[in-house]
């Protein structure tokens, strides 16, 4: 089949790209927030919500046989998508925060102990850092983190001190919903590895702007949220390395994830069921496939070429305006900025920029700790997609320069 190779042809998959917003065009840049959905998604949705609906691996009619097989299909798009060696390594949950939260509980609850540590790096987003915390509380454990220096990188320099023998998983986001830049996983995995740590990546911003291959990366865990990658909300994947997820206990307990039940004992169903207690969102599942199955029809090239000359016009046009910070600064990222503007208030910024047609984010970016190292409160987020123009980011930057002339 041919690839798509034009933005125009990806453009109209998406309805609500067709949109005025405040009586302006609509220039959606909240990406990493939240993605818009192609056709296809939205007519799987309607599709199953219109007649193709009955309870999965449950029934023998019809309709659960059509279901079964759409949601057990979904498993394995997203295993060849992740490269993932087998089915049971696709566990679906509800997203990146679910995801992440299973693996504190199961994970971190059966091998913390008091003195042990959990190390995060200081700019994760809070479902990454949470999830551990109430985790670490509750095993008297302790939190460690990675600094990261002015620029938005990783101290690698201090990685062989904090990764001492005290360290029971390692839990990195790839790519940060504030700073954009590509971590260096694979150097961090390597090295946790050596220790023997096994390492969570968080994939939430990356999943949609690089390819991931979670064989290549030697990862233990990977997580991400259908919603960022034009899939629907409500959906979320964990991957982990068979013989992990085969080790931990399972999280909730319910229909679908046992094996017999008696009033006195329960024995658990085999991975993925076993973490996948009561009626999933198969729908979502079912959806989520299409979003899989949507980015795998666009040319790669497009997407990576689109990607580098937003990056390269966005930095350079940023970095010309005067007071403006820009957070996150190295050759390796993403078409995702945060900044600041001296002398105006990243909110007001972002409503007169919605006045203009421009959905923006603005705000602590869930990244709290993030925002007390860069010394500020809030920051604009202007992320991309990969059906976003180059006219697009134009028309951004010549909003934003009349919205900072509007605030002075
Ligand atoms: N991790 C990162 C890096 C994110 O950007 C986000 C969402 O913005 C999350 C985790 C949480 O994702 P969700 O709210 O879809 O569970």
């Amino acid at each position: 089949m041919n690839k798509i190779s034009d933005i125009e042809t990806i453009r109209s998959l998406f309805p609500a790209l067709e949109q005025t917003v405040n009586s302006r065009k609509l220039v959606y840049l909240d990406n990493g927030a939240t993605a818009q959905k192609p056709k296809q998604v939205i007519d799987m949705v309607n599709l199953m919500n219109s007649g193709v609906n009955g309870n999965i691996h449950r029934a023998v009619h019809e309709l659960s046989s059509k279901t079964t097989e759409l949601y057990e299909e979904s498993r394995e798009v997203t295993r060849k998508f992740m490269n993932a060696a087998q089915r049971e390594e696709i566990i679906f949950t509800s997203g990146t925060t679910a995801s992440i939260n299973l693996v504190a509980v199961c994970y971190g609850g059966k091998h913390l102990k008091k003195g042990d540590s959990v190390l995060i790096s200081e700019a994760e987003h809070h479902s990454n850092i949470v999830p551990w915390q109430m985790i670490c509380q509750s095993k008297e454990a302790n939190l460690r983190v990675i600094p990261v220096d002015e620029n938005g990188h990783w101290r690698m320099d201090m990685l062989d001190n904090l990764l001492d023998s005290s360290v029971k998983i390692v839990s990195v986001s790839h790519i940060s919903n504030v700073l954009g830049l590509i971590n260096p996983v694979e150097e961090l995995i390597f090295k946790a590895h050596a220790k023997g740590i096994p390492v969570l990546i968080d994939g939430a911003q990356s999943i949609v702007h690089i390819e991931t291959d979670v064989r290549k990366l030697d990862c233990d865990f990977y997580v991400f949220s259908g919603h960022k990658l034009y899939g629907p909300t409500g959906t979320g994947v964990l991957y982990g390395k068979r013989e992990i997820l085969d080790s931990m206990p399972p999280w909730m307990g319910g229909g679908d994830m046992v094996d017999t039940v008696t009033l006195e004992k329960t024995t658990y169903a085999p991975l993925p069921l076993k973490f996948e207690a009561g009626t999933p969102n198969f729908i979502g599942a079912a959806a989520m496939a299409e979003a899989i199955r949507f980015v795998e029809s666009i040319d790669r090239k497009l997407l990576d070429k689109m990607e580098q000359s937003i990056v390269d016009y966005m930095t350079e046009e940023l970095l010309k305006i005067d007071g403006l910070r820009l957070y996150g600064r190295g050759d390796s990222r993403i078409s995702l900025f945060s900044f600041t503007v001296n002398g105006a208030h990243p909110s007001d910024l972002a409503m007169i920029m919605d006045k203009m047609g421009v959905a923006l984010r603005s705000g602590q970016m869930c990244a709290e700790p993030l925002m007390r190292r860069f010394g500020v409160e809030a920051m604009l987020r202007a992320s991309f997609a990969a059906y976003n123009t180059i006219e697009e980011a134009e028309y951004f930057i010549a909003s934003l320069k009349r919205a900072i002339k509007m605030l002075s």
